[in-house]
């Protein structure tokens, strides 16, 4: 997922394209919820913002 600079293998950020991480803004949020909610990036981005909406606790 992450790209890297092939001159210094240091990760490309896909977001601002800087040098040095991966990820950043709400992309890299979403990596990170995903990560903890052990769901995949693409349902924790598809999720309501509400933590009170019901469909959050039937995502399964
Ligand atoms: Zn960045």
């Amino acid at each position: 997922m992450a790209r890297r600079d092939p001159a210094t293998g240091m990760p490309v950020c896909s977001t601002c394209e800087r040098i040095g991480h991966p990820l950043c803004g709400l992309k890299y949020w979403i990596t990170l919820r995903a990560a903890w909610l052990r769901l995949p990036e693409q349902v924790v981005a598809e999720e309501p913002r509400s933590f009170e909406d019901p469909r959050f606790s039937l995502v399964a």
